[in-house]
């Protein structure tokens, strides 16, 4: 079948992106539907990576010969929800006002996704001899759970390409590092009795409080060491350990049965994320003991929620070289957000991140990209396929 081209401009791919309300909760199906018939419409054929549910999935592509040495253009579908935030203006359609265009992704990061897919047509028209490679995952804001499968089946089906441009907002600066990062769901199970006889009970609200002296204990002596160089250059430069959510017990005079907490670690590029994890598993090792001894029906669970490798500065890499040369940013950039970028690097890719608009407006009501940015990071982006000629 013969279609023709879309012959979309990325400002228009933008707003045919925005109008899909991809919340990380719902379906992205229809949305790669319509990327699929956008590639179609060039001759391009993409490949899906669907999640378990099949509700969900991945779409990469490659365009121009099956050979080493391409670019990967990489982001990501989803995008977090607008409920309970103030919108001026409807999150699901792109508005222009100002210099900056309204709408939720259009920072982070259908932005990026429109530039990469408009690039398609220059990648043909330039007639690149090593490929373009478009790859747009799901589930990337609630732990980056989708790019990984996606990742491997690039990896099994593709010649791996020389360099992964992860287009997060970074103001187009070349972000070289970031942080790893880790959540636990801890739940401590007490032993119920009236208050008035708190000797024969346990109180998970107070066992969960020797969790939080230990958070309080071990910030303070991550505070206290020398930074290795490459997490020097993070602000900050030790690894952070923060309980975010926790909730437990049922009156003011019941010993708490239950306790949870939400427990996470940002370990900057430079430090190693199992040594917090191996500290934080023998504390509640040694919690979880002492509670069974006081009564069986006392303990500690917990089950590591998610994780993100960190991004690691590359000795020369491919994918930071071919930034800098095209933007002449020769500064050091990292970042203390999490990217699907680590999960390129830890699969053997160069990989550096780099796009348009400001992480500050990511998330926000009434997100915008500046204008300016996406025009420059098409622009950037166009360079980027000139180069595989
Ligand atoms: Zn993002």
């Amino acid at each position: 079948m013969t279609r023709k081209p879309m012959n979309l401009t990325a400002y228009e791919i933008m707003e045919t992106l925005v109008a899909f309300p991809t919340v990380s909760r719902d379906s992205n199906l229809a949305l790669v539907d319509w990327v699929e018939e956008y590639l179609g419409s060039y001759g391009v054929t993409a490949r899906r990576v669907p999640d378990a549910t099949g509700r969900k999935a991945a779409i990469y592509a490659n365009v121009g010969p099956e050979v080493a040495g391409g670019v990967v253009l990489s982001g990501h579908t989803d995008v977090v929800p607008v409920d309970g935030q103030d919108w001026t203006f409807d999150p699901f359609a792109v508005t222009e006002r100002d210099g900056k265009y309204y709408g939720r992704g259009t920072c982070d990061m259908k932005g990026f996704d429109a530039i990469a897919l408009a690039m398609v047509p220059h990648a043909l028209a330039c007639g690149v001899s090593r490929p373009l490679q478009i790859a747009l995952s799901y589930d990337e804001e609630v732990g980056c759970i989708g790019a990984p499968p996606m990742i491997d089946d690039m990896v099994a089906h593709l010649p791996r390409a020389a360099a992964a441009i992860i287009g997060e907002p970074s103001m187009l600066r070349p972000v070289t590092g970031h942080n790893a990062s880790a959540m636990f769901q801890i739940d401590v199970h007490g032993f119920e009795v009236h208050s008035s006889k708190l000797p024969q009970g346990v109180s998970a609200i107070h066992e969960a409080g020797r969790i939080l002296q230990w958070v309080n204990d071990w910030n303070d002596r991550l505070m206290a060491e020398t930074p290795d160089p490459v997490s020097a250059t993070f602000d900050p430069p030790h690894t952070t350990t923060h309980v975010g959510m926790i909730a437990g017990g049922t009156a003011h005079n019941i010993t708490a049965r239950d306790c949870g907490l939400r427990l996470g670690f940002r370990v900057p590029a430079g430090d190693d994320l199992g040594r917090h994890e191996a500290a934080l598993n023998a504390m509640l090792e040694e919690l979880d003991a002492g509670l069974r001894a006081k009564n069986p029906k006392a303990g500690v669970t917990w089950e590591r929620m998610n994780g993100v490798p960190a991004l690691r500065p590359e000795d020369g890499g491919a994918a930071e070289a071919l930034i800098r040369r095209l933007t002449g940013d020769n500064g050091t950039h990292v970042v203390t957000y999490g990217t699907e970028a680590g999960q390129f690097q830890e699969r053997g890719y160069s990989a550096v991140v780099c796009g348009p608009g400001d992480i500050a407006q990511a998330h926000q009501p009434d997100e915008w990209i500046d204008k300016d940015q996406f025009h420059k990071g098409e622009a950037l982006m166009r360079r980027v396929v000139e180069t595989l000629v």
